[in-house]
């Protein structure tokens, strides 16, 4: 039976091992799987995977169940929008069943974190397009890894007016946004977010009216 009381006096965390020592000892078995899973998610440390893990065992286990339900539901029931590629559970998603979205703008970006970021500005009101990632030779990413040739059809066929590429300033980036634009503006204007987003920065990192700003003053692509 789990208490909720404390699992430490003043609720404060054993200490690692000065030396040597790693992070899990101490634990108990199933607690230190626990808190190697966390660790696995991007952005946490030892120390918020041990809080996170030692959270979660004082919660009720109705909150468990809910919470472990919510992942498996999530991982099975979310999947692409069939039109823009953004993460949906319907075949397509929130933003492109909104008639008033179809405006004649499109919005591309490279992932759907970005596209979150969009929607924080409130100042775009169009359609977006997801690429799924952005061209990098490097890494072995052409163009045809990338969801391009949907946005060459959406932009024919629902009449897309504007191309708002809002993609990093990054060589992917640059090089991404160059492809498409040579691709594209025979068929449609092509613009590009850039005014105030630092060299190499994250769109999704960038706050509010940083990138309001950003769509604001978006250039042409020559
Ligand atoms: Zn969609």
């Amino acid at each position: 039976m789990i208490s909720a009381a404390p699992f430490w006096p003043g609720d404060r965390l054993p200490r690692f091992a000065p030396n040597g020592g790693t992070a899990l000892s101490g634990f108990t078995r199933p607690l230190a799987r626990l808190i190697d899973q966390f660790e696995r998610l991007p952005g946490i440390g030892p120390r918020t995977a041990q809080r996170l893990a030692l959270h979660l065992l004082r919660q009720p286990e109705e909150q468990i169940q809910a919470f472990a339900d919510a992942l498996l539901a999530a991982r099975s029931q979310v999947g692409e929008c069939q039109r823009c590629f953004h993460l949906s559970a319907e075949p397509l998603c929130d933003l492109c069943r909104q008639e008033e979205r179809r405006n004649g703008q499109i919005c591309v970006v490279a992932d759907s974190r970005d596209l979150l970021a969009m929607e924080r500005t409130r100042e775009y009101h169009g359609a977006y397009h997801v690429l799924g990632g952005l061209i990098s030779p490097m890494d072995g990413v052409g163009p045809e890894l990338l969801k391009i040739q949907p946005l060459v059809r959406r932009v024919d066929q629902e009449g897309i007016e504007e191309v708002i590429l809002a993609l990093t300033p990054s060589v992917e980036g640059d090089t991404t946004s160059l492809y498409l634009a040579r691709l594209l503006k025979p068929f449609t204007s092509v613009s590009r977010i850039a005014y105030g987003l630092p060299m190499g920065g994250e769109l999704e990192y960038a706050d509010q009216v940083t990138l309001a700003r950003a769509l604001e003053g978006r250039r042409p692509v020559e």
